[in-house]
Formats: C-alpha cells, sequence, structure tokens
C-alpha cells in the first residue's frame, strides 16, 4: 500500500538508489542504510512496515542480523525480504532459516522487486500467523482439532507426516519453507534431514491433494511453498 515505509539495508550504493528510485515511484517511503549498525539506529527512532536486507554487509551480516530481528519482541514480525546473489541457493536457504519472509536475487527487474514487496506487506496484513484451529484456503481445508482434511467438503486421508506438512505450510500461505524446516516440523530438529524424505512426503501430499496439488510449488533449490495466487 503506498506510504509504506521501507527500510532498505544495501552497501551497493547503485543498488540502494535503484531500490528506492523504484520504491518511491510506487508510493513507499523509503529509509536507506549502508550497514546493519546504521539500520539498527533507525530501527530505534522508527519501525518500518518492512525490511529489505543485503545479505553481504560490512560489518554484521544479514542473517545475524534477520536473527536478531526476530528474536526482538519489538521486531520479530517485521518482515523482511533478503537480497542475494544470483543462484546461491545455500544461501537463500539459511536466510529463510534465520526467518526472512521472501528473497530477491540480485540481478533483479523492478517489477519482481515491487511484486515481492507487495506480496510480503499483503500476507503480513492479512495474517502475521494463522494459529486458528481451522485453516481453509480454497477448497482445501484442515482442522487440526479432528485431525482432519477435506478437499470441497469430501474428506481425504493423510499420513501425521503429510498432515504436518500441510498444516505448516497452510499457516503461513506464500512464505517458502526449505527442507530442514518442513522436517523440523514433522519430526523436531533431532530427526536426520534428507532433501528425499521431505521430497518424498511431499509427492504423497500432492497426489491426495488431486486437483489442488499443483498449489504446493516448488522453490527450486530451496524448499516448497503453498501458493496464495491460486488459494483464494
Ligand atoms: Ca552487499
Amino acid at each position: 500500500m503506498a506510504h509504506d515505509i521501507i527500510l532498505v539495508i544495501e552497501d551497493e550504493k547503485d543498488i540502494q538508489e535503484l531500490i528506492r528510485f523504484n520504491l518511491e515511484r510506487d508510493g513507499y517511503k523509503v529509509l536507506s542504510a549502508d550497514s546493519v549498525e546504521a539500520a539498527g539506529k533507525m530501527l530505534v527512532k522508527q519501525l518500518p512496515d518492512l525490511v529489505l536486507l543485503d545479505l553481504m554487509l560490512p560489518g554484521e551480516n544479514g542473517y545475524d542480523f534477520c536473527r536478531r530481528l526476530r528474536s526482538e519482541e519489538r521486531t520479530q514480525h517485521l518482515p523482511v525480504i533478503m537480497v542475494t546473489a544470483r543462484d546461491e541457493d545455500a544461501d537463500i536457504v539459511a536466510g529463510l532459516e534465520v526467518g526472512a519472509d521472501d528473497y530477491i536475487t540480485k540481478p533483479f527487474s523492478p517489477r519482481v522487486l515491487l511484486a515481492r514487496v507487495r506480496a510480503v506487506l499483503r500476507r503480513r496484513a492479512v495474517e502475521p500467523e494463522d494459529s486458528a484451529d481451522r485453516l481453509v484456503r480454497g477448497p482445501v481445508e484442515l482442522d487440526r482439532t479432528r485431525h482432519a482434511v477435506r478437499i470441497d467438503g469430501r474428506p481425504v486421508a493423510m499420513t501425521l507426516s503429510e498432515f504436518r506438512i500441510l498444516e505448516l505450510l497452510l499457516r503461513r500461505p506464500g512464505v517458502v519453507f526449505s527442507r530442514y524446516q518442513i522436517v523440523d516440523a514433522v519430526h523436531g530438529s533431532d530427526y536426520p534431514v534428507t532433501d528425499r524424505s521431505v521430497d518424498v512426503q511431499i509427492v504423497g501430499l500432492r497426489r491426495k491433494l488431486g486437483k489442488c496439488s499443483d498449489q504446493i510449488e516448488t522453490v527450486r533449490g530451496v524448499g516448497y511453498r503453498f501458493r496464495t495466487d491460486a488459494a483464494s
């Protein structure tokens, strides 16, 4: 929405200016910082609506900063989009695991930048995190207390793992979860993580979702998300 305040933390001046130009043209108010230290001082004075966070910064890096935002009550729900070098999947996964909401890879097009910003702001405005016992996303309905899933009102039998994965994705539609986060949600953090074990579960889950199977989107090299565009 226009007049939302966006804090851009980016040490490369050209990119910082490019981001500022495009956001301001779209009606956002932009604050810029060259480092995490500078951003921290700004955050004390004013809480923005969203943070665009470069990961590779002089001094404290973006990962540690994001982890810190999540650990502090005042900033724990502050939307963060990380900005990362292109195709470095490991960086993207690491960023999501410290709590970033989404990511943009450099070089990015202004259209992609604005689309991601709008989507994250919209998502956060609608639901910080849906903690309801009954989750309804389009034809998909999950009832946590009864441990039941319905598609178009028809019950669908799920394994416990499939149910937990679906619940995780439905609680925060549009958010990308890494395979590690998915395993953590299903088995707890002590469980050995293999990409394959998650992928196998997703195959089973998609099969059971039938016509809604494509709402679980594979984000290449990163993980999975429940698509919001098809969920309304
Ligand atoms: Ca940088």
